[in-house]
């Protein structure tokens, strides 16, 4: 097997006296999906942050193709254009169109002529069904339409692999589907990508891995089917009858 696109070498994390992360081992091969799952405080937005260094872990290692980005004092602008992070609360800039909100960054930050970023996130537009809403506000856009839009100002950084934070929790049930099926595409095109969600479905339909997270820990980890039709761990067990 080649060698791993993100490795997760014992990542502790503590807030004041509350260790929430209490040693994280993962291995994430390109053009994975992993979904997290597990408990509200379990740990799980901690983790996705100490991957792409919003947070500094204080112990442990996190490897990107084998360099580690977790050494103190390494410029943190590259990773964070190769580890795209989508939130639960998407925060487009109310004041521009969607297309604005989305070239905000590239036309800062990478290296490229303004109409080749333009021409590049009108693609992305084009290709996650939202060609005919760029020009739009967000107040102008559904819930689902914007966290679509989310995701792809994420994307427009060009990212090796993407984090997301329950994205479609803030979501009426009815745009999650939407939003669902952008992911969805995105795994088809061989996206790597570490997904926190409450979604038990999704994840055991889509999920090449699903790691189930208690206390700060990787409690139990498999191949949805397993992780979802038989639990090795009680606590695992505990967790999946309480919320299917
Ligand atoms: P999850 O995403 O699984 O709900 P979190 O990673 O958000 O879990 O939270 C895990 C624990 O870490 C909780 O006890 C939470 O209160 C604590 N925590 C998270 N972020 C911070 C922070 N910035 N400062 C202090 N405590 C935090
Ligand atoms: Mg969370």
């Amino acid at each position: 097997m080649p060698e791993a696109k993100l490795i997760l070498r014992g990542l502790h994390k503590s807030f004041g006296d509350n260790d929430v992360l209490r040693g994280i081992d993962m291995e994430v091969q390109a053009g994975e999906m992993i979904c997290l799952i597990g408990a509200s405080g379990s740990g799980k937005s901690t983790l996705l942050r100490c991957i792409n260094q919003l947070e500094p872990i204080d112990d442990g290692a996190v490897l990107l193709e084998g360099q580690d980005i977790s050494e103190p004092g390494l410029d943190l602008g590259p990773v964070r254009r190769r580890i795209g992070i989508v939130f639960q609360s998407y925060n487009l800039f109310p004041h521009m169109s969607a297309l604005e909100n989305v070239l905000l960054a590239p036309r800062r930050v990478l290296q490229e002529a303004p109409a080749a970023s333009r021409a590049r996130v009108e693609a992305l537009f084009a290709r996650f069904g939202l060609g005919e809403h760029m020009e739009k506000f967000p107040d102008q856009l559904s819930g689902g339409q914007q966290q679509r839009v989310a995701v792809i100002r994420a994307l427009a950084m060009r990212p090796e692999i993407m984090l997301f934070d329950e994205i479609t929790a803030a979501l009426d049930p009815e745009l999650v589907g939407e939003v669902l099926s952008v992911l969805r595409q995105l795994r088809e095109e061989g996206m790597t990508m570490i997904l926190a969600t409450h979604e038990m479905g999704f994840a055991r339909e889509l999920a090449d891995r699903v790691c189930f997270m208690d206390g700060g820990v990787i409690v139990e980890e498999g191949r949805p089917e397993a992780i979802f039709t038989a639990p090795q761990m009680a606590r695992t067990q505990a967790f999946l009858r309480s919320v299917l």
